[in-house]
């Protein structure tokens, strides 16, 4: 076995990998989704990322009605209606989905080890070079896994990929000092100015995102502050205006962007058993996010509309 001066066995828990995504950072990119996040955003569009442990996904779009998943559940968990799984008694083994041949019931979510997420991004390393694109963390909240993210960004590194985070930023300033500093562009995520209302919508105040912020700037890395666009909830320009006011403040930071609120994610809520929170509400309009962005570049800031 090859030694490496980081812990390839490592281990940590992810949702997905996404290869050859020109999102999130320059170039061309594998995303590396972790799960579990300490928010509870709710716009979420990866209702996924949330819990920190694998979960059952039913689409019932796929399911050919073969029932046999009715035949293996230990729990009885498995139900005749289009929800099909009672979460109270679903344990989540993953003996329906191992039967389930239409991939209408999955698991979502499993433990990787260092090694398999870099043996995956290294069949794309030809593309990075080419394009100046790398590898991006995301999630969920890749800090809430600290130790496997720093075993795999020490890996990264090794490999001399490029490395983004998309982050909340929500994490205790240890944690931050230590991550940071291997990582080359930072996406931070800045939902709302207004401490009380970033509870409301998100479970936690800003607190600590904008002092960790503040932490990030000191440590001179480049920053991209990202403001998802939520009308009725963050959209007034009183708010963009002040978030772009605090990115100025911190110095370091290259670009704002704005993304605006869509509801690709709406079917994953569905697929999970749970609740859309925001039904209803509906995407910002072309001209309202070109004001903002307007308004935002009147103060310097280069400004990307999407991310
Ligand atoms: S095993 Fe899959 S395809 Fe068959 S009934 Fe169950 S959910 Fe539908
Ligand atoms: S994951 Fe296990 S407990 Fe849950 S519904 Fe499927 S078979 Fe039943």
């Amino acid at each position: 076995m090859i030694k490496h001066d980081y812990d390839s066995l490592a281990q940590g828990t992810l949702f997905d990998i996404q290869r050859f995504s020109i999102h999130d950072g320059p170039g061309i990119r594998t995303l590396v989704f972790f799960k579990g996040c300490p928010l509870r955003c709710l716009w979420c569009d990866n209702p996924e990322s949330l819990v920190s442990t694998p979960e059952l996904g039913f689409s019932i779009q796929n399911c050919i009605g073969c029932g046999q998943c009715f035949k293996v559940c230990p729990t009885g968990a498995i139900k005749d209606d289009e929800e099909r799984v009672d979460r109270r008694k679903c344990i989540v083994c993953g003996r329906c989905a191992e039967v389930c041949y239409a991939r209408a019931l999955t698991i979502i979510g499993r433990t990787y080890t260092v090694e398999e997420v870099i043996a995956e991004v290294k069949k794309d390393i030809m593309f990075y070079r080419r394009s100046g694109g790398g590898v991006t963390v995301s999630g969920g909240e890749p800090l809430a896994q600290p130790e496997f993210l720093e075993a795999l960004l020490r890996g990264l590194r090794s490999e001399n990929v490029h490395i983004a985070i998309e982050t909340t930023g929500y994490a205790r300033e240890e944690v931050i000092r230590k991550i940071f500093p291997l990582i080359d562009l930072i996406l931070y995520d800045i939902k709302h100015m207004d401490s009380e209302k970033h509870r409301q919508y998100t479970g936690v105040g800003n607190e600590r995102i904008h002092h960790n912020a503040r932490v990030a700037a000191g440590l001179g890395i480049p920053i991209i502050i990202r403001v998802p666009v939520i009308p009725g909830y963050n959209d007034s320009e009183a708010n963009i205006r002040a978030t772009v006011l605090f990115a100025q403040e911190l110095g370091g930071v290259r670009e704002f962007h704005l993304l605006p609120y869509h509801r690709l994610g709406q079917s994953k809520y569905r697929k999970l058993g749970r609740k859309y929170p925001l039904e209803g509400v509906k995407p910002p309009s072309q001209q309202q996010i070109e004001q903002l962005a307007k308004m935002v570049e009147s103060y310097g800031l280069k400004c990307r509309i999407g991310g």
